[in-house]
């Protein structure tokens, strides 16, 4: 059936190992050691600053480093020793016209109707000034603002000057198409469908969130931070890997501790992925369904213990198998020995190692029935699905040997299951000996804990570097109106205080693993102040330094440098994601910041009055002309 002949494939394809540790550098300085002049005396007076403010800023910078030899220690930082209203140290890196442009960029996208007709505005200014008159204006604006520049070489200068004021860089090469609705939206359904799927119509057997929903085949739709790929064909794919590996030699080249940014949907046809997705979720359920029959159903996912011996009556009784076929299946290895079987045993299940083509059907809840888990691969999409594990394949060799990290974003619910399970199985091969590939968690999803805490489960069991990013999401907006529109359930935590709280508990169960184990590593990707303090104190609180560099932070490039700066003088690991592209071709990104950044926005508000009050600094000390040295 079709899965037997699909998870070999991928296993192949992913067991193609890499040398073991080659190239790789244990020094990092990108985002530690602030190598700053400053034109502006460090001790000058902070205008509108407290002492206690003045002595907490200093103190990030000088007392938490203690010298003693030839070793710098640095001591957990107390979460309220970093002042983010400190302009002064906030803006150091920046000469005081380019305060001016941000003030008037986030100015402008305050304005509702302006950042509304964005594209309209962008396209006729284009018609209007001219190809050349456009990008000077763009570039004295709004790509200014929010990208480093046109290619690998042009962004040098700005990865050196952040550097300089102890801000690392993960490159996010941001092109993207300029589809029209309908141009994406065709796209989608066809990269999306099976072809036995239209010729028989298989649509039937897939649960509705993993059929393609020609209304929302537009995925760009109410999305604000990240940029979306369509599939074109495999060249365009070639293509894309391409320019991942000219951005991973980018990394590798500009910073000496750097991170490179990819999204898997630029690697293949999703058809797979959301076919990949299906199965993982219906298998996951199908566990729950069995521990809610032996009673055990309320807890998070990793304390669930299955009962070997009431597991193979179900699976009888259920006709999936009989209790000699799959007695087999729980002696394994790992399997079993306790008389139990857990989640990460039951996922283990679902590969190459087992064959279990059997197990590969599932009861459907609501008819009763047996089901395949996938549909049959014809042999030009197993060929397809080879070539993007291959191609990742690739990405993950060439990250390992330039010694770059490699961050795999996180996408919509209906392809993010096969993504971090494809992320997973990176880190199985790459994660060896040092963190190399990061996953991402999105913590608006009401499955995030048990995300986290399965997979922390598994590297440790399996000991290899765990490696996340954690992010609230940026697909809310749409992820909601899908499963609405579609009728599923919403995978969304119902509100932003849940959110938040989802937050802070997968990052605390991060936090407690780095702390009994080292090999762990988290990147907070927040713009969120109560976020970014929460972690400090939790470092603090549990003793982990900023110099191992297990706990990293990143912000968006041009937006809240009153986190990023400060935290990088204090010595703490933090980076910019900082997209790059040619003008034209990164308007669809640009387009998005002017939303993120409305008027309505709280952080936004924020920056602009952090803005103002710096430019005014300036201004009242007579520094009007200061200029950044480094
Ligand atoms: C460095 C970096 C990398 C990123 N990479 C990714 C990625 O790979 N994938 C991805 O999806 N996103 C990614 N993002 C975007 C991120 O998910 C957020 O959309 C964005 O950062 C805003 O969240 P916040 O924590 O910064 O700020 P906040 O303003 O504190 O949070 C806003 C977020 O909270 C959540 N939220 C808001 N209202 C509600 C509500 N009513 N109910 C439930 N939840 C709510 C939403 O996720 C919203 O985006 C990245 C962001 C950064 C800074």
């Amino acid at each position: 059936m079709a899965c037997s002949k699909m998870y070999p494939v991928a296993r192949m394809a992913l067991s193609i190992r890499g040398p073991a540790t080659f190239g790789i550098r244990l020094q990092s300085t990108a985002a530690a050691a602030p190598k700053v002049k400053g034109a502006e005396e460090q001790n000058q007076q902070h205008v509108g600053d407290t002492t206690g403010e003045r002595m907490c800023q200093l103190g990030s910078q000088v007392d938490l480093i203690e010298r003693s030899e030839n070793r710098v220690e640095m001591k957990p930082c107390p979460a309220d020793s970093i002042n983010f209203g400190n302009t002064q140290e906030a803006y150091k890196s920046k000469p005081t016209w380019e305060l001016m442009r941000s003030l008037v960029v986030f100015w402008l996208c305050s304005i509702d109707p302006l950042v509304d007709r964005n594209q309209q505005i962008l396209n006729l200014s284009k018609k209007v000034f001219g190809k050349r008159l456009f990008e000077a204006i763009m570039k004295m604006s709004f790509y200014g603002q929010f990208v480093a520049g046109e290619d690998q070489e042009t962004i040098k200068p700005l990865i050196r000057r952040n550097s300089a004021f102890g801000v690392g860089s993960v490159l996010d090469y941001s092109v993207e198409e300029d589809l029209t609705q309908e141009e994406a939206e065709k796209k989608e359904i066809e990269s999306c469908t099976a072809e036995a799927e239209k010729e028989n119509d298989g649509f039937a057997r897939r649960e509705k969130k993993y059929q393609v929903q020609p209304g929302f085949g537009d995925r760009r739709g109410g999305v604000i931070s990240a940029r979306t790929y369509f599939y074109a064909d495999e060249a365009k794919c070639d293509h894309h890997m391409e320019t991942f590996l000219k951005c991973i030699e980018a990394s590798g080249g500009s910073s000496e501790d750097g991170f490179s940014a990819i999204k898997l949907t630029a690697l293949g046809r999703p058809q797979f992925l959301l076919q990949f997705s299906e199965v993982l979720i219906k298998w996951r359920r199908f566990f729950h369904q069995l521990a809610a029959d032996q009673g055990k159903s309320g807890l998070a996912a990793v304390e669930i213990e299955l009962e070997v011996e009431k597991l193979m009556e179900s699976l009888a009784k259920l006709g999936i198998a009989t209790k000699d076929e799959s007695h087999s299946w729980f002696t394994g290895e790992n399997l079993g020995l306790s008389g139990t079987v857990d989640l990460l045993d039951w996922n283990s299940l679902i590969d190459s190692r087992t064959k279990i083509s059997k197990l590969l059907l599932v009861p459907n809840l609501q008819s009763g029935q047996l089901e395949p888990l996938l549909s049959r691969f014809t042999e030009e999409e197993d060929l397809q699905m080879k070539r993007m594990l291959q191609r990742m394949d690739v990405l993950g060799k060439k990250a390992l040997e330039k010694g770059v990290r490699l961050m795999v974003d996180a996408e919509q619910t209906y392809f993010q299951p096969a993504i971090s399970r494809l992320t997973l199985e990176m880190q199985r091969i790459f994660n060896k000996d040092r963190p190399i590939i990061f996953n991402t968690y999105q913590c608006y999803l009401k499955e995030a804990y048990d995300n986290v805490t399965a997979d922390v489960e598994l590297s440790r069991r399996e000991d290899w570097h765990f490696g996340a990013k954690l992010v609230r999401g940026a697909y809310m907006q749409q992820e909601r109106s899908r499963a609405a529109e579609v009728g599923y359930d919403d995978p969304i935590n119902p509100t932003y205080e849940k959110t938040n709280e989802m937050y802070h508990r997968c990052l605390d169960y991060v936090l407690e693993e780095i702390r009994h184990n080292r090999k762990a590593n988290v990147m907070v990707a927040s713009h969120n102040e109560e976020t970014v303090k929460f972690t400090l104190k939790r470092m603090n609180e549990l003793g982990i330094y900023p110099n191992e560099k297990k706990v990293y932070f990143g912000q968006l490039l041009g937006m809240c440098d009153q986190i990023s700066f400060p935290l990088g003088q204090a010595g703490y690991p933090v980076y910019k994601y900082v997209p790059y592209g040619p003008v034209n071709e990164v308007l669809p990104y640009l387009s998005r910041r002017a939303q993120e950044n409305r008027g309505i926005m709280k952080g936004a508000a924020r920056e602009r009055e952090l803005l103002w009050k710096e430019i005014k600094r300036r201004a009242v000390t007579g520094n009007l002309f200061y200029s950044p040295e480094f």
